[in-house]
């Protein structure tokens, strides 16, 4: 029996009860002879709570602050949970990101994992104890000051901790029986997929299946880790993300050609007007963003009409990151050269993924036939050789993903896609 790391999400450790739910299904795995990590995250809706007090106190709350405040959340789930261990005969012992050595760069808010050294961890478990570690967390080894790794951060801290312990799996748990077609707070009749390659998980964590963080899924499929995604709140099998198939009975499972629908609200649009027609200006625009350390997701360049040789750029970024990039293009207004900046925010992103689309003409076809049956007004479009995502407005996500999902089939006719908590916050 070897070592397997298990990640408990915040809705799993909402409250006492939860904790000491979790506490007897951590001991049951060190019973059946495991060595076990357990990497917590913040209790319930904690993490917004405190970032809703840091908005009360500034508007922008610094970020070296914010990480401060944040990563107590995570502090006080992990402590509890080792002191309910305690309490059912078994011993445990807790740990901070720092003390788990877990090492990132300096980027407040959303720090990036360069090395994990888990002395402290590995001494604890041969010592016989239970490991707990405070998911979402580290330490920046340059300035030592404590960081976050961005919202969902604790999917990285365990499947991170996993590949640098060796561990044979990452069991992720959650409030839903593992990884479903779509959403199964937007869409009930979604249906449990039981295998997943690294590959299309990726496409969907990056579209916004925020039942693993892309982050995570990177992490995993470079260290080759087996995340197995199941629900804390039952026992069943959940979903295997892995580049190997799994075995049912004499049976491997197959990929299915299309994995399933996305859908992201957590975008907001910003159209840069009347950039002039010229080399070098999109590089001046998007310098400017990433001099501000912001990721965008979809770029449009719309045709310049001739007789003013002005263009209009459009691109796609997080809303959290919306007033700091407004504000570093309008500072170099002068440089860039454009006329004003629209912004956006009530957007939505639907996104198709599925391997089976490098080889199945007509995915494309289908996928725009289904939305503009639902009378969904498409944006913008952006495909990758697995995904294609389009923008629409804000209102018409739920529907354009419940039509996407009847159109190809993904509906389950059997049961229901059961949420066990979680307020999908
Ligand atoms: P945790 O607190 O355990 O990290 P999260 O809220 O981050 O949980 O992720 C679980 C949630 O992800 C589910 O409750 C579900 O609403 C959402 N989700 C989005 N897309 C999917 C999907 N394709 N399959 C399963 N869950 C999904
Ligand atoms: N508590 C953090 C968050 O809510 C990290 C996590 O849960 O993974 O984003
Ligand atoms: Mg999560």
């Amino acid at each position: 029996m070897g070592l397997v790391v298990q990640k408990y999400g915040g809705s799993s450790v909402a409250d006492a009860e939860g904790i000491k739910r979790v506490a007897k299904r951590i001991v049951e795995a060190k019973k059946n002879g495991h060595q076990v990590v357990a990497v917590v995250s913040a209790m319930g809706d904690t993490t917004d709570e405190l970032i809703d007090l840091a908005e009360q106190v500034s508007p922008i709350p610094a970020g070296r602050e914010l990480d401060m405040l944040l990563t107590a959340g995570e502090r006080i789930s992990m402590a509890l949970l080792a002191m309910a261990i305690k309490n059912l005969g078994h011993s445990a012992q807790s740990f901070t990101g720092s003390q788990a050595g877990v090492i990132t760069d300096s980027v407040h808010n959303k720090a990036r994992i360069i090395d994990v050294t888990p002395g402290r961890i590995r001494d604890s478990l041969d010592g016989g104890n239970i490991a707990i570690v405070a998911g979402f967390q580290g330490v920046s080894q340059d300035s030592k000051d404590i960081t976050t790794l961005g919202r969902g951060g604790s999917d990285t801290t365990a499947v991170a901790l996993a590949a640098a312990l060796d561990a044979e799996v990452c069991e992720i748990y959650t409030d839903v029986d593992g990884v479903f077609t779509a959403d199964p707070r937007v869409v009930k009749k979604a249906r449990k997929i039981d295998w997943i390659q690294f590959e299309d998980m990726l496409e969907l964590a990056a579209s916004g299946s925020k039942v693993l963080l892309h982050r995570c899924v990177e992490y995993a499929r470079r260290y080759n880790i087996p995340i197995h995604v199941r629900s804390s709140f039952s026992g069943l099998q959940g979903t295997w993300v892995s580049n190997e198939p799994i075995q049912q009975g004499e049976k491997k499972v197959e990929q299915a050609i299309i994995s399933g629908v996305a859908h992201d609200t957590s975008e907001a649009k910003i159209t840069v007007v009347g950039v002039p027609d010229k080399p070098g200006e999109a590089a001046s625009i998007f310098r400017t963003i990433a001099d501000a350390e912001i990721n965008i997701d979809m770029v449009v360049q719309n045709v310049s009409a001739a007789s003013t040789g002005l263009t209009d750029i459009s691109f796609t970024l997080p809303k959290t990151e919306g007033r700091k990039a407004i504000d570093a293009l309008e500072k170099n207004k002068g440089g860039i050269g454009f006329d004003s900046l629209r912004y956006d925010d009530q957007i939505g992103k639907i996104s198709l993924v599925g391997a089976g689309m490098k080889t199945n003409p007509g995915v494309t076809a289908d996928f725009f036939t289904a939305l503009s049956d639902a009378g969904v007004n498409i944006e913008l479009i952006s495909t990758s050789e697995i995904r294609i995502s389009v923008v629409t407005r804000a209102d018409d996500v739920t529907e354009a993903v419940r039509a996407v999902h009847t159109a190809f089939g993904l509906d389950s006719d059997t049961d229901e896609a059961v949420v066990y908590g979680g307020t999908g916050r």
